[in-house]
């Protein structure tokens, strides 16, 4: 594993909508190993790949550093609920605010391997999958805050 470098705000690679990943091969899962290295370095609970400068749909998270999640090609088939979420991103240095966000989500995704999953998340889960997901449609999380600084 080895990590990479975390692209900041104001590079148009995190503005723009990433690829789907069509192939699933070794590339694919050194990415994802190196994406979490990363975001464990950086002290972060989720990672998206335009975020190491690579446009594709694959996201890692780990919301305690112990548990991990692996995204591919994810779409957010049901959500419900609200929450009202502190958040800050690793490509936003130095910025945190308030996002509102549904409570719980219901994600269709595939793991490095190319087998399809489904996953029903809640709360701070589902805050850092809305996050993830958003960096593959060009999204930050400061287009939608309420407050912050
Ligand atoms: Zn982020």
């Amino acid at each position: 594993m080895a990590r990479r470098t975390i692209v900041k705000i104001g590079d148009d690679i995190l503005r723009k909508r990433s690829k789907e990943v069509t192939v699933f091969d070794r590339s694919l899962g050194v990415l994802l190993d190196d994406m979490k290295e990363t975001m464990l370095h950086a002290d972060g609970v989720g990672l998206a790949a335009p975020q190491v400068g690579i446009p594709k749909r694959a996201v890692v998270i780990s919301p305690d550093g112990k548990q991990f999640y692996e995204f591919v090609n994810p779409v957010i088939i049901n959500s419900s609920g609200k929450q009202l979420c502190r958040e800050g991103c690793l490509s936003v240095p130095g910025v945190s605010g308030e996002v509102e966000r549904p409570q719980y989500v219901e994600v269709l995704a595939f793991d490095r391997h190319g087998n399809r999953f489904d996953l029903k998340a809640e709360g701070f889960l589902a805050n850092i999958c809305c996050h993830e997901f958003d960096h593959l449609d060009g999204i930050l999380f400061v287009d939608k805050m309420i407050k912050g600084r």
